[in-house]
């Protein structure tokens, strides 16, 4: 904790006590921690929308398969609510990663951090915003500690030590992954952008006014010098209606179709929900995207209909403003561009 305060210049206001624990102990703890930040009754509908934009394929069972998953992908950790590290007792810590916990302690003195990025969708464009904050932060300073440690001082984690899962047909899918460990690579991007244009202010900068939106990790300066307000398009009474966000969607456009495709067919998003309400036949669905320009938009609208076409199997134009398909599991699929806005919708038919 010494070493993070010194390199972070955050005073340690507490000690912070350390719990180690065995296997089952740790994989439970962590489930609990997931749970207090997600909502059970809403994983059906997560589950919906990630499989209609295709960032899970159809047989992957996300509402048993998050908690397993997750639980098994930190290799030690800082609890908020509990006020103490968590570490595994079967394996040794290294020190870069006890520093970079450290620092995500000192974040919650000095910032009440638990209050940061609290939708209780894992993957919201609000939650990775808050999550890039926090992780861009913790390896910076893990970093620099690792710049400085003694030689010959291990800095990753025993690999074979990891936590197996449960069902091992829980491991994350490659989209998923990816959009889960963005904040530490995007995060920490923002991070070093900010500290170089505000000097050694900047941490006080970030954490109180945290970014709101992964446009903002992206594209540093519009965190410094905000345009003016965006459209929020959410809605209170559906369902389910979240923002998914620049980051989530760049990642998985360039996963289906490369790097440039990916970059290219996400930049410029203004505002984007998906929303899921309830009809008499099942469910409806609709990922409503407004973009700073028609040219975005229709860039958004190729890369979509290139991927649709490969997920399906079927030819779509990419010259048409829009097409409607039906498929196994949805009826009346529809991407429509209508100038700077684009919207995806379909039936959800019910699958018994
Ligand atoms: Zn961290």
């Amino acid at each position: 904790m010494l070493e993070a305060s010194k390199i972070s210049g955050l005073a340690i206001k507490e000690n912070t006590t350390c719990e180690r624990l065995d296997r089952e102990a740790f994989r439970k703890l962590a489930k609990e921690i997931i749970l207090k930040d997600i909502s059970k009754k809403e994983l059906p509908y997560e589950e919906m929308a990630l499989k209609f934009l295709g960032i899970i394929p159809e047989d992957y069972d996300y509402q048993n398969c998050l908690l397993d998953a997750y639980a098994t992908s930190a290799a030690a950790f800082y609890s908020p609510y509990l006020k103490k590290f968590i570490l595994p007792n079967w394996t040794e810590t290294p020190k870069a990663i006890l520093v970079h916990e450290a620092q995500h302690a000192l974040q919650d003195q000095h910032f009440n951090t638990s209050k940061f990025g609290n939708d209780t969708f894992l993957l919201s464009d609000k939650n990775l915003a808050a999550a890039s904050l926090l992780e861009g932060d913790a390896m910076e300073v893990e970093g620099r500690y690792i710049d400085i440690k003694p030689k010959g001082e291990n800095a990753d984690p025993d690999k074979s030590a990891k936590l197996s899962l449960e069902n091992p047909s829980c491991e994350l899918p490659e989209i998923l992954q990816e959009i889960l460990s963005s904040p530490y690579d995007y995060g920490l991007l923002f991070v070093r952008n900010v500290k170089t244009a505000l000097g050694e202010k900047y941490l006080n900068k970030i954490f109180s006014h945290p970014p709101q939106t992964s446009r903002e990790i992206l594209y540093y300066k519009e965190y410094l010098e905000p345009q003016k307000a965006r459209q929020s398009i959410l809605k209170n009474k559906a369902l389910f209606s979240k923002s998914i966000g620049e980051i989530s969607l760049r990642v998985f456009l360039r996963i289906k179709l490369g790097m440039k495709k990916g970059v290219l067919g996400a930049s410029g998003l203004q505002s984007d929900t998906i929303t899921i309400e309830k009809t008499a036949e099942g469910y409806k669905v609709i990922f409503k995207t407004i973009w700073d320009s028609e040219k975005d938009a229709s860039e958004f609208r190729q890369a979509m209909t290139e991927v649709s076409s490969r997920r399906f199997g079927m030819h779509l134009s990419k010259d048409a403003l829009g097409w409607t398909i039906e498929t196994a599991r949805y009826s009346k699929l529809t991407l429509l561009q209508t100038s700077s806005k684009i919207e995806l919708m379909a039936d959800v038919k019910y699958k018994d």
